[in-house]
């Protein structure tokens, strides 16, 4: 990953949700342009030697015109033993984080007349949210939009609603919950809820964004390609992967 520019910008808050989801919300002291989607690569100490700086990749989950009026956004899960895990668990409101900025292809791409269908899990809806309520997705003529969204629990859903505000149709796929659910939640997968659409869905108008773990990514473009037909060029992925197993990603 190329070298960026540093930013440095204030903590406003943080605000924990349950499933050790954390919003953070910051300022930044200068514009960080970004477009809808991208991410931010956040210094973080190294837990057993802090004078060693290690870079993660976090998504905004706001666009550009949200973080400029509200204040950026980044929706995180601690991972257990995780180096960007303990510093989290130490950052106070005020402390200042260093930040270089902005990477990722992971943008809107559709053309006015197709439509969108996003699928994320756990804070990969961060990027598909930060598209979802941006300008360029309110002009972008879009055919129709649906997400499906998946969660374990229906606690640790952040922003519900939002994408339902801007036009597209979501379900809730929640994967541990004993009681029957009631639409828009559903009792599984994300990819039970894919294979649940009804058969005249416009598999071939509808271009794909992906974003969670790689496990799922390559579970649904490989059931998108092989039941419907869909080419490579309809999908747009972002696995949140840990930065060990893509040292390029880490820096
Ligand atoms: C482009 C991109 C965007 C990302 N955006 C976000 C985001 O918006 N929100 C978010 O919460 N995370 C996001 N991630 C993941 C994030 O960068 C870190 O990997 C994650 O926060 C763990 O960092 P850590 O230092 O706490 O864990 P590490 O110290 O790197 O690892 C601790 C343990 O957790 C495992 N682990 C680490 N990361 C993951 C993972 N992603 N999935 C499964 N196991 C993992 C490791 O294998 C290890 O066992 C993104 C990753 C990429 C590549």
């Amino acid at each position: 990953m190329s070298r960026r520019r540093v930013h440095h910008a204030k903590i406003k808050s943080i605000q924990w949700l349950p499933g050790d989801i954390c919003l953070l919300r910051f300022q930044p002291d200068s514009v960080i342009h970004f477009e809808p989607g991208q991410f931010l690569s956040l210094r973080v100490p190294d837990r057993d030697d802090p004078e060693n700086l290690l870079w993660r990749a976090y998504s905004l989950s706001v666009p550009p015109e949200m973080a400029k009026a509200e204040g950026y956004e980044f929706c995180i899960k601690k991972m257990p033993g995780g180096h960007a895990a303990a510093y989290l668990e130490k950052l106070a409101v005020g402390d200042t984080l260093t930040l270089r900025a902005a990477y990722g292809d992971f943008t809107l791409r559709t053309k006015a007349g197709r439509g969108v269908c996003m699928i994320g899990t756990g804070t990969g809806i961060a990027p598909l949210r930060s598209i979802a309520l941006s300008r360029e997705f309110a002009k972008a003529d879009l055919l129709f939009g649906i997400a499906i969204v998946g969660f374990r629990s229906y606690a640790e859903v952040p922003f519900a609603g939002d994408f339902e505000r801007v036009g597209l149709a979501t379900t809730y796929a929640i994967s541990a919950h004993a009681t029957k659910l009631s639409f828009p939640f559903y009792n599984g997968r994300v990819m039970d809820v894919l294979k649940r659409l009804k058969p005249d869905f416009p598999w071939l108008e509808t271009d794909y964004y992906l974003c969670g773990s790689g496990a799922m990514i390559n579970d649904v473009i490989r059931y998108l390609k092989s039941a419907h037909g869909v080419k490579d060029s309809a999908i747009f992925a972002e696995a949140f992967e840990p930065a060990s197993s893509n040292p390029s990603k880490a820096a």
